[in-house]
């Protein structure tokens, strides 16, 4: 088997780790070809030295050449900016793309990596949030094969039929009736408003079952995480809104669920490590070892269920009208989300802010109409970010 060479976008972020791990267990399979990071340099330099890429690139041009001077005498190039993300997306030599960059800034080099066919290895849920229709057109378009790497996303590809995974829609394939996203709840599954209100960046990063950045943390935190993954699922799969269902499942050993015509329900349980679903996207339709270890059902002993509450939890709610709305709405609310999040770990506005920021943006901006190029979808995350900063700046005033 020849071995497959990987980019790996946002290498020095929680998900670039488990990859590389993975990637290291497996020297006959995969080699890296291009490792990209955003400001971390010198932790840049330590994965360059271990895994010796063709190609490594950073944030800026200081950036840069601060990494070749830590990287003299390595034959890596070293580049820097969004041009050479798309550069290392869409190499020749390369056969899949982790891409694995967070918020927006994802969007250009992964859609760069499906338009040359590359297999994409989807953990950036932003930029199918932002541009889902466009993003899953340009891999039809290209053959590019879409594998999901969150969680829940990949946990419902393994247990959709053959066909969905080849592409096709799940609304028409398979008999299936409807597909249920688990949610851990997060840190504040059992806090009150008033005891979120006071919430600190730390306090919203701590969660229970999973190690993650922490934009994504804090989003887990709002459960709006779970509601980008109901968009996420509905341009992954093709399902509509009113068959996409989340359930609070706070042991996080179901990853999530699919529900069969036929009284059938398919699950996907594991350990809550994203190696597993790193694994399973990297060597389709084959198995590898992950490093995870195998689950222990007797240790685990009892898996509980509730419903998701909207009431405190508001920003699954706004994700779930927006993801109704359509168009342009899930651009906004995304775009909005990320300036608010990025306000809120800055101390600038407080935890529960972030709902109303978000609800304001929707609001005002109304539902625009939905992006017929990439570049639409740009200059409508630009419009709603510069509304939510003006909001931002108003509350923290
Ligand atoms: P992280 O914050 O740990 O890492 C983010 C990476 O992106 C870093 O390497 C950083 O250098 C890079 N980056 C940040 N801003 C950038 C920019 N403007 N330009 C170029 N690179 C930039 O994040 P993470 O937790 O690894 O998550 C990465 C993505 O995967 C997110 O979209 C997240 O929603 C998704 N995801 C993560 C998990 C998880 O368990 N961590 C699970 C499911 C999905
Ligand atoms: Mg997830």
């Amino acid at each position: 088997m020849p071995v497959e060479l990987i980019t790996v976008l946002g290498a020095t972020g929680s998900i670039g780790a488990s990859t590389l791990d993975v990637i290291d267990r497996h020297p006959d399979r995969y080699r890296v070809y291009a490792l990209t990071a955003h400001q971390r340099v010198d932790e840049l330099a330590a994965l360059c030295r271990r895994f010796l890429p063709a190609r490594a690139v950073v944030g800026d041009a200081r950036q840069a050449q601060h990494l070749r001077t830590l990287l003299a005498g390595l034959p890596v190039e070293v580049d820097h900016g969004p041009q050479a993300l798309i550069d290392v997306a869409s190499a020749a030599p390369v056969g899949a793309v982790m891409a694995a960059i967070v918020g927006a800034a994802g969007l250009p080099p992964t859609l760069a990596a499906a338009r040359h066919g590359k297999r994409v290895l989807l953990a950036n849920k932003e930029s199918l949030v932002m541009s889902g229709d466009l993003f899953m057109q340009a891999c039809r378009e290209a053959g590019a094969p879409v594998l999901p790497i969150d969680s829940e996303h990949n946990a419902v590809f393994q247990c959709l039929p053959a066909r969905t995974q080849q592409g096709e829609s799940a609304a028409h394939a398979g008999g299936v009736r409807r597909i249920l996203l688990t949610a851990s709840g997060g840190p504040f599954r059992t806090r009150t408003l008033a005891q979120m209100r006071g919430a600190t960046p730390e306090d919203a990063c701590a969660h229970p079952k999973w190690q993650m950045g922490r934009k994504i943390s804090v989003d887990s935190a709002t459960l709006m995480n779970k509601g980008l993954e109901l968009i996420e699922a509905h341009y992954l799969f093709g399902l509509p809104a009113d068959r996409l269902e989340v359930v609070v499942h706070p042991q996080s050993i179901i990853h999530s669920l699919v529900d069969y015509l036929d009284g059938s329900m398919l699950a996907q349980l594991g350990n809550p490590d994203m190696r597993t679903p790193i694994a399973q996207a990297l060597a389709f339709p084959t198995r590898i070892d992950s490093g995870v270890s195998p689950l222990d059902l007797l240790q685990v002993a009892r898996l509980d269920f509730e419903p998701p509450d909207e009431s405190r939890f508001p920003c699954l709610r706004l994700a779930r009208e927006a993801l109704t709305a359509g168009a342009g709405a899930p651009c906004v609310l995304n775009a909005a989300n990320e300036v608010a999040v990025a306000a809120f770990l800055d101390r600038r506005i407080g935890f529960t802010e972030i709902a109303e920021v978000v609800d304001h943006t929707l609001q005002t901006l109304g539902v625009p109409a939905a992006s017929r190029t990439i570049d639409d979808a740009l200059a409508l995350d630009r419009q709603a970010r510069s509304f939510a900063d003006r909001q931002v700046l108003a509350r923290a005033a």
